[in-house]
């Protein structure tokens, strides 16, 4: 596994409570420290194998001898996007699976988009490897939500719309769920989503409604752009119309006004006494570090699926979800919800292509496999999900 922050540190509990897949762990970050603070804390659990190692995923021969050194069946990403490439082409190098949690992103440009990481198709087939692409709860979890709803629910999927609501409070005036840098780059980009063949952009925000989620209520949601979008159109043909929404507080849209208004969100390098900084990055050195969040994080995570479509000739509405809850996530594995969500998926992706159950060369992303043994996992492993047939889907 590569990175040891919150998402890592959930992969890490997770993997260590399957000895009957997994023989072996081997933990590599940047901050060694990081590394061996999450081997120690699941050591405390189980006497699963952990072993720590310090590497710059950026520097592909050193990743590479680390490789040849331990010999992984598969690397798990959960670095930055940055890193997806360089990863990728490590394991290449080194005869390694790969998978990760989010699309690769170049440092100097914002954009969330497959094409990169798609063009390794060739090269992971001739190699007789797999990669397999954003396997975290969103992109993850609600790409095989929509494949199961695919295989069980309709013959044709139209309308799909992605919610994602984080209901948590954790006392902070602001901070964000994830790596900050990565977070704020993705939430104040322009909108978009796709109708009809086509892709239709909005300001950042401009889009949004109340909804309401289970056990939790009414909440705001906002229109954003999210990459699963992209492969899911592509995946099922059928879509017509394919929306991502994500809730935000007014406390946190008026930070994240300020901050970028006076320049913080900024990824093009200043020069400050001497030094080039990036502002973002600075930023992320001062706000409140998402994995040290879960202490006092109180109240729940829904995320899901709307779809409209039709089965058997008829209209029919589907709704699935997982409420997920911070204090909950916490006591497990001392992290906040946001990075349970994505850390227990990342486990079982790992899981479906250690035990060969999704297999093949090339790089796929998770709709393309079968739904089922995933689902069954999510609900042996922490993250229960629920239907609603036939509701109000309010979009
Ligand atoms: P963190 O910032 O907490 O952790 C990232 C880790 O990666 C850190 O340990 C960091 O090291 C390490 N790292 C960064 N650069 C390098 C490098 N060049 N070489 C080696 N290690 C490196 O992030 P999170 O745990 O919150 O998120 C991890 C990933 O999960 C991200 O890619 C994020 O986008 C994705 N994600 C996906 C979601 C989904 O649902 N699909 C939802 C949330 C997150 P150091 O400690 O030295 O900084």
């Amino acid at each position: 596994m590569i990175g040891a922050g919150g998402v890592g540190t959930v992969v890490a509990h997770k993997i260590a409570e399957h000895p009957e897949i997994f023989s072996e762990l081997v933990i590599a970050s940047r901050t060694k420290s990081k590394c061996d603070y999450i081997a120690e804390t699941v050591r405390k659990k189980t006497d699963f194998k952990i072993e720590t190692e310090k590497v710059d995923a950026d520097n592909v021969p050193e990743l590479t001898a680390l490789l040849q050194k331990h010999k992984p069946f598969l690397v798990i990403n959960v670095a930055l996007p940055y890193q997806d490439l360089h990863i990728m082409d490590a394991c290449l190098e080194a005869g390694v699976n790969y998978m990760d949690t989010a699309n690769y992103e170049p440092l100097d440009e914002a954009k969330y988009q497959y094409g990169w990481q798609w063009a390794y198709q060739d090269k992971f087939k001739e190699k007789g490897l797999t990669a397999l692409l954003g396997c975290g709860f969103d992109p993850g979890v609600t790409s095989v939500f929509t494949a199961y709803a695919a295989k069980h629910h309709f013959d044709e999927i139209e309308y799909l719309d992605i919610v994602d609501c984080n209901a948590g409070d954790h006392g902070k005036a602001f901070a964000t769920n994830f790596n900050p840098e990565i977070n704020i780059r993705e939430i104040t980009q322009k909108g978009k989503y796709y109708e009809n063949g086509k892709w239709i952009e909005t300001e950042p925000h401009e889009i949004h409604k109340p909804l309401n989620y289970p056990r939790i209520g009414a909440k705001e949601s906002y229109l954003i752009y999210h990459e699963e979008l992209e492969s899911l159109v592509k995946n099922f043909p059928t879509i017509k119309r394919a929306r991502f929404w994500m809730t935000f507080g007014q406390e946190y849209l008026t930070h994240l006004r300020v901050i970028q208004n006076i320049g913080m969100a900024g990824i093009e390098p200043v020069m400050y006494e001497g030094h080039e900084i990036v502002p973002i990055r600075f930023l992320k050195a001062v706000l409140p570090n998402p994995g040290d969040l879960g202490e006092n994080y109180k109240g729940w995570t829904s995320i899901g699926c709307r779809i409209k479509g039709k089965k058997d000739g008829h209209e029919k509405t589907y709704y699935i979800f997982n409420n997920c809850s911070h204090e909950v996530a916490f006591k497990e594995t001392g992290t906040q919800g946001v990075s349970y969500t994505t850390g227990v998926p990342a486990m079982i992706g790992a899981m479906m292509i250690c035990s060969g159950i999704w297999s093949g060369a090339g790089v796929f992303n998770v709709e393309e496999f079968n739904p089922d043994p995933f689902m069954d996992e999510l609900n042996k492993n922490g993250l229960k999900w629920e239907e609603e047939i036939n509701g109000d889907l309010e979009l």
